[in-house]
């Protein structure tokens, strides 16, 4: 086991390694219960490491059967070995090969890091540490190899062999029932990118040819009987691989490209070298199985672990302080792709909504870090939003303030200069400096300053001298171990609008116009002018959300109305709508639940609500808007972000009743043309995952929900009719889901009757596990209880753990939150039996307390509790022991 309080790792301690290794030789038996593994390792000392070094290699639960010098056994004087080292004591200070042999149990690996068994299948999961499960190795990125890996496996049991890189090999094993396969990577890689899978697979294949004529099979693997639903998967792999090519210059480079779809699996899909491998949810679809957004999600995620051929592959990070490097990039890289393959309004407001609902609260609160952090105590906790969604945000910075040729430049660059090394942040930061002549110094702040930066632009016109000045102010808030910040460098993207809609010329006060449309922030105060502008325009800021900041302006809601109708930037137009509504509701919510639930809001916010209702109407009328974005447009803010912005003291129950009333307010208000937009986008045929019909059913769904939220007995039939006719996943979990939460009466039936359709298919019962604990009733609690007692759900498979108790924890604010403490605690309790099992699993549901501070006083103190019973528990693993010291801290 691995020491449960483990020291902190820092940056700034980074040296080399000692010893480099070129070579690794893999040989793995496989077997259930004892896989033996031997690894050759061709190592050489490392000239910029310590003269003289002993070779420390890492391991984990590792038992050790032997260990060789250049083919010699070594005698246990030579060497000293514990379950997670080795140290070879005196080596020769030579070239050498080192052999060792141990053996592994992947049956009992619970954690599903190292190799294990899924469902019968074998597969692997190295990043972060995982290699160190499997063998002693220097596991750190820097130490980059060419690895061959034999692998050998009853015939029965793994008829299928696959490897990183090309097959060169493969063949019977005389004289037994067993068979091998030797594959090998040409290019060098760091371990975490290892990979190998063994078991019974159906798999569907594909070629394709790269921009220079190469020829490369394309392979994805499942489950036996579920190659039907690999077909998108397979379509979105080809078309990233063109993307690429054409949009970054990055071509294929191996001769097969293998994706395996695996049942357990901790995170999303891993990038291993030339053989992806997948969490099943990211590959099967089907139109009976699969929604829009789980088509969205697969050709994002196919294309995201494609694109780490080059970001995070062929250059990868040199420590896994870089993380960013590989992450906030390649998230870039495939928000891109999705874009281009879209409606980039809409996919850039799904972004943003992300971004906000998950990094924004990650940084006001206790787990607030940098995108590069400075330090870590478990490595596997620092997969998150910050690193991976605000550092894409600031790789769009970048493209934004370098233009995008410049940006290009930068990355043509980086390419050319870092391909088959281990990066920085500083080295790729130094590639569009040298790429574009310009000082990046400031820019580079977003990487280490933790934080949302708070911008508030003023506006105020001046008849007299034809000119308007936009006052800008930052402030940097303190986060933990960050008390005080220096002004960073913000692009604002501006538009003036003119009162016929149409933006104005941008001229600067001193006749210079060099950065365009782009305001670039880099003092705490800043003002700029413009000049001739004839009539009081209304200032559209921040455009295309061009900087990840909370923005406050002095805009009237009059002029957010006008924006909400006229701006011609498609994100801000949503984005003022957005405002809107979150201002009334965060009035709303500071009434008593009894008196927002009762009708519609009153007092103050009824001009607000007014406006709004304007807006959302008009919107729906413009039938030259695209379906997609006016679904985003009906959207009300999530509760999560009423509560980010309430800030403190915050009640989950009046923010649900204030959100509540408003959508139902809306329902009534804008009925005609909810009508209108159902039946105007009422299928016309039969089902196709295309972002435009996608967009006519998100339409057609929201106008579905706005209106059952009245409650109206006609609604809730249309809703139970739209249920019971529907022929796509789409359509018949959106009624589901408008059910449970809009019809009390209705929904048991219906949950049922989707529980008989589907109970043989555990990805589609995920849903229906997540759509119940999302109820906002108190009863949820215990049904969610019995639910983790139901035959279709197991405490040892992370995706049904997730759909149910990470969906209680953090979708459903009011039960989680329950003012008498028992979701607190039933969450806590699951996180301490989930902990024994799989630490990592256990770390992500407990990040679910991360709000806690902001509560209101009883509700705070349960949470508290909570985390202190956490906190107590007995051999606490590292990724749990980190997750509460921190939220505690
Ligand atoms: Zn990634």
């Amino acid at each position: 086991m691995r020491d449960a309080d483990p020291q902190p790792v820092r940056l700034t301690d980074y040296r080399p390694p000692d010893w480099l290794v070129d070579t690794v030789d893999l040989d793995v038996r496989l077997h259930p219960q004892a896989t033996r593994v031997v690894v050759r390792l061709g190592m050489r000392p490392n000239p910029l490491g310590r003269p003289g070094a002993p070779i420390v290699l890492d391991g984990d639960e590792l038992e050790l059967k032997s260990v060789a010098l250049d083919g010699a056994p070594l005698a246990g004087a030579g060497y000293a070995a514990t379950p997670s080292s080795l140290t070879i004591l005196a080596p020769p200070q030579d070239p050498l090969v080192l052999t060792i042999e141990t053996v592994l149990d992947p049956s009992a690996n619970t954690k599903l890091m190292g190799l294990y068994c899924s469902s019968g299948t074998y597969c692997t999961q190295c990043e972060a540490e995982g290699f160190r499960r499997i063998t002693y190795f220097p596991d750190r990125p820097d130490v980059l190899a060419v690895y061959t890996t034999r692998i050998e496996a009853e015939c029965e049991e793994a008829p299928v062999l696959l490897g990183n890189g090309n097959k060169v090999d493969s063949g019977d094993v005389e004289g037994t029932t067993r068979h091998f396969a030797v594959w090998h990577d040409p290019w060098p890689k760091p371990c975490y990118l290892f990979a190998l899978v063994g078991g019974k697979l159906d798999r569907i294949t594909e070629p394709f040819v790269t921009a220079t004529g190469k020829e490369v099979e394309l392979g994805i693997y499942v489950e036996p009987g579920k190659a039907g639903r690999a077909g998108y998967a397979m379509d979105a792999l080809k078309r990233s691989m063109r993307w690429d090519e054409e949009v970054f210059g990055c071509e294929y480079d191996l001769d097969v490209f293998n994706i395996v779809a695996v049942a357990d699996f901790n995170m999303g899909a891993m990038e291993n070298k030339g053989l992806n491998v997948f969490n099943d949810k990211y590959v099967l679809a089907s139109p009976e199985t699969a929604t829009d957004a789980d088509y969205a999600n697969i050709e994002a995620i196919i294309a995201h672990e494609y694109f780490h051929n080059w970001t995070g592959n062929r250059i990868t990070c040199r420590d896994w302080f870089q993380l960013c490097l590989k992450e906030g990039l390649t998230v870039f890289r495939d928000q891109e792709f999705s874009s281009d393959q879209r409606s980039r309004p809409v996919k850039r407001i799904a972004d943003v909504r992300l971004l906000k609902s998950h990094q924004f609260a990650e940084d006001a609160g206790p787990l607030a870090h940098p995108v590069r952090p400075a330090t870590y105590r478990e490595i596997n906790n620092f997969y998150t939003a910050t690193v991976y969604e605000k550092g894409a945000e600031v790789v769009r910075m970048l493209k934004t303030l370098l233009s995008e040729e410049g940006f290009r430049a930068g990355m043509d660059l980086y390419f050319d200069r870092h391909d088959g090394q281990a990066a920085t942040v500083e080295e790729f930061l130094t590639c569009f400096a040298d790429a574009n002549g310009a000082d990046l110094s400031q820019f580079a702040l977003w990487y280490a300053q933790s934080g949302t930066p708070q911008v508030e632009v003023n506006g105020h016109w001046d008849a007299a001298a034809r000119s308007y000045r936009l006052d800008v102010r930052q402030t940097q808030v303190p986060t933990p171990g960050q008390p005080d910040k220096q002004p960073m460098l913000i692009p604002l993207a501006l538009g003036l609008v003119g009162a016929d809609g149409r933006d104005l010329p941008l001229v600067p006060h001193d006749g210079t116009n060099a950065a365009g449309s782009v305001l670039v922030v880099s003092r705490p105060e800043q003002s700029f002018v413009f000049r001739d502008v004839e009539a009081r325009p209304v200032p559209s800021i921040n455009r295309g959300f061009s900087a990840p900041v909370k923005l406050t302006t002095n805009l009237a809601s009059e002029d957010l109305l006008f924006l909400a109708r006229h701006d011609t930037d498609p994100f801000n137009r949503f984005e003022a709508g957005q405002t809107l509504a979150l201002a009334h509701l965060v009035s709303a919510s500071g009434l008593a639940p009894e008196k927002t639930s009762a009708g519609p809001p009153s007092g103050g916010g009824t001009a607000l609500v007014e406006a709004l209702i304007e807006a959302l109407g008009a919107s729906l009328e413009d039938e030259t808007l695209d379906p997609a974005f006016i679904a985003q447009v009906l959207s009300v803010p999530s509760e999560g972000d009423i509560a980010r912005e309430i800030g403190s003291e915050v009640d989950p129950d009046a923010i649900h009743a204030a959100r509540r009333s408003l959508r139902r307010a809306l329902g009534e208000a804008l009925r005609p043309g909810l009508e209108r937009a159902y039946g105007r986008h009422a299928p016309d045929g039969a089902y196709s995952p295309d972002a435009v019909s996608a967009g006519r059913r998100a339409l057609r769904n929201a106008a579905l929900e706005l209106m059952a939220s009245t409650g109206e007995a006609a609604d809730i039939a249309r809703a139970l009719a739209h249920f019971e006719t529907a022929d796509n996943m789409t359509d018949r979990f959106f009624a589901l889901s408008v059910l449970a939460h809009h019809a009390p009466a209705e929904r048991d039936a219906a949950l049922d009757a989707f529980y008989q359709r589907f109970r043989d298919d555990p990805l589609v019962i995920d849903k229906w596990l997540a759509l119940q604990a999302q109820i906002a009733e108190p009863e949820t609690l215990e049904r969610v209880r019995e639910l983790t007692r139901h035959p279709a759900f197991s405490m040892g498979n992370p995706n049904r753990v997730r759909a149910l108790i990470g969906n209680f924890a953090a979708a459903n604010q009011t039960q989680f939150h329950r003012p008498d403490g028992a979701g607190h605690l039933f969450v806590a309790d699951a996180v301490l039996e989930l902990d024994r099992r799989n630490p990592q699993v256990a770390a992500r549901l407990l990040g679910a307390f991360k709000s806690w501070r902001s509560l209101e006083p009883t509700r705070r103190g349960s949470a508290e509790r909570a985390l202190r019973r956490i906190a107590d528990g007995p051999g606490l693993s590292p990724d749990v022991s980190d997750i509460v010291a921190r939220s505690l801290g």
